[in-house]
């Protein structure tokens, strides 16, 4: 067994209307090639690049949300490389002053919360995009200055699930922030892995290390884990070390390949960019910034766990979305019951989440509201209606928007809870089933049955703990 040592890259496309550095419409995806271009994107000579505030913003914003400290004075750098999908031979980006450094982000573990450090944030442009076909390659530009945040983690990371819990809660963030859709599927949120193996004890970090671009989604991110641990594990186990190298993905397997060997540390040439002066980022203006963060999702946990006492795992599921937590909040405001809230939860999460996610309907879509919701599970809660005949109301709430009162005296759903009916419903069935009452001291099983023949004759009206005693007490004089 050997101990996993990770780091993360991470690029997350800022929803802006323009690009990092022209005024070319920065939503390129599904667009015609090369119909959102200019000179600065196309990389043409005396083209002059202007920074775009919003895109830088929402870095600053991650920043501060990831508890980084702020260059007060930054700026962008000129990373020079020769690729055929990036026009200008350098990537304007940034070296020394990133916008943000040195802040962190707690996930939940089995055990505990941990802290992942993170050793920067910064602000850099995307390149264009290269098609590989049979016999040529063609270059799309449309993606060519786009903007990019970048963010790196330290090797922080010692088991697949941290890496997984880092990926979602930063996307969580990132979306209730409004920084980014962090669309994978459009690549608005990609992965780069950094990783290597050690012998558990040892100290430091190993020798190696093998690079993973391109990851677009968390599902390869994990399936890659896995692949390479199995690839690293065999050859440690020879007694030999991996080579430190840039491996990439063919297909979604999580199977990598080598790209390029790395024996020395690359050199791009770094220097201030020079048609763009150093940025001041003042105390006024992240004051401004940091007024528009609000709860952030792993905060919103630890209160829902702690004033509504929600089981984590249920809290989890409810804070993944800010909509969705707003819907569950706004629907318990004065609700004090914390066992109403507990099957109030349930619902949500099984039943409603459940429909709205085989129609593919947004919960703001929804025909009922939250309060709606909590009317039917105060109805469970009061034992006016079983479980059974509140789906019935409820699939009806769903397809028409009814109130639940409305829906339950239209269609008599009403729970028989009165004694004298009941008591003739239960005289009925013990008389219809009596030849099997006799086997009642062997198989405790036959209660539970001649409940259900309680129910069916009555069509899930019964209330079922009423029959139940009334079965109970009535086998217990025979
Ligand atoms: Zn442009």
């Amino acid at each position: 067994m050997y101990q996993l040592v990770i780091g993360l890259e991470v690029h997350i496309q800022p929803s802006t209307k323009s690009k990092m550095f022209c005024g070319c419409n920065a939503k390129y995806f599904g667009s015609a090639p090369n119909t959102y271009t200019c000179p600065v994107c196309l990389g043409l000579p005396g083209a002059l690049p202007v920074p775009n505030k919003v895109a830088i913003e929402k870095c600053l914003k991650l920043g501060l949300a990831l508890n980084c400290k702020i260059n007060k004075q930054s700026k962008f750098d000129r990373k020079h490389y020769f690729y055929p999908d990036l026009p200008k031979g350098y990537q304007i980006s940034q070296y020394d002053m990133p916008f943000c450094y040195e802040g962190f982000l707690e996930i939940d573990t089995d055990k505990d919360a941990k802290r992942i450090r993170i050793t920067r944030i910064h602000m850099e442009e995307d390149t264009a995009k290269s098609i590989h076909n049979e016999n040529e390659t063609l270059i799309d530009i449309n993606k060519s200055g786009v903007p990019l945040v970048e963010l790196v983690t330290e090797p922080d990371f010692q088991d697949i699930k941290e890496v997984l819990a880092f990926a979602k809660r930063l996307r969580q963030i990132v979306r209730y922030l409004d920084i980014s859709t962090a669309d994978m599927e459009k690549g608005q949120m990609r992965f780069e892995l950094n990783m290597s193996l050690k012998k558990a004890g040892d100290k430091g970090l190993p020798k190696y290390k093998v690079e993973v671009k391109n990851i677009g989604s968390i599902s390869v991110l994990e399936k890659v884990i896995n692949y390479e641990y199995e690839r690293q594990s065999k050859i440690l186990d020879d007694g030999k070390n991996p080579d430190q190298e840039t491996r990439g993905l063919r297909d979604l397997s999580g199977k990598t390949h080598s790209q390029r060997k790395k024996e020395v540390a690359e050199d791009y040439r770094y220097f201030p960019e020079p048609d763009i002066p150093p940025i001041n980022v003042d105390d006024k203006w992240l004051e401004e910034i940091k007024i528009q963060i609000g709860e952030l999702p792993q905060d919103k946990k630890y209160r829902f766990i702690e004033n509504f006492k929600l089981e984590p795992s249920t809290a989890e599921t409810i804070i993944s979305n800010k909509n969705r937590a707003q819907w569950f909040e706004d629907a318990i405001e004065n609700e004090k019951n914390h066992e109403t809230i507990a099957l109030f939860g349930k619902w949500f999460i099984r039943d409603v989440l459940g429909m709205a996610k085989v129609d593919k309907i947004k919960l703001k879509d929804l025909k009922f509201g939250g309060k709606d919701l909590l009317e039917l599970v105060q109805m469970i809660r009061n034992g006016e209606l079983s479980g059974t005949l509140a789906k019935q109301v409820l699939d009806e709430m769903y397809k028409t928007g009814a109130k639940p009162q409305e829906i339950v005296e239209k269609r008599g759903l009403k729970l028989v809870s009165d004694e004298g009916e009941l008591n003739e419903i239960v005289d009925r069935v013990l008389r219809d089933n009596s030849k099997v009452l006799d086997d009642i001291n062997k198989n405790p099983n036959i209660i539970k049955f001649l409940l259900g023949q309680v129910m069916k004759m009555t069509k899930g009206k019964a209330d079922p703990q009423k029959a139940m005693k009334l079965i109970e007490s009535k086998l217990s004089k025979n």
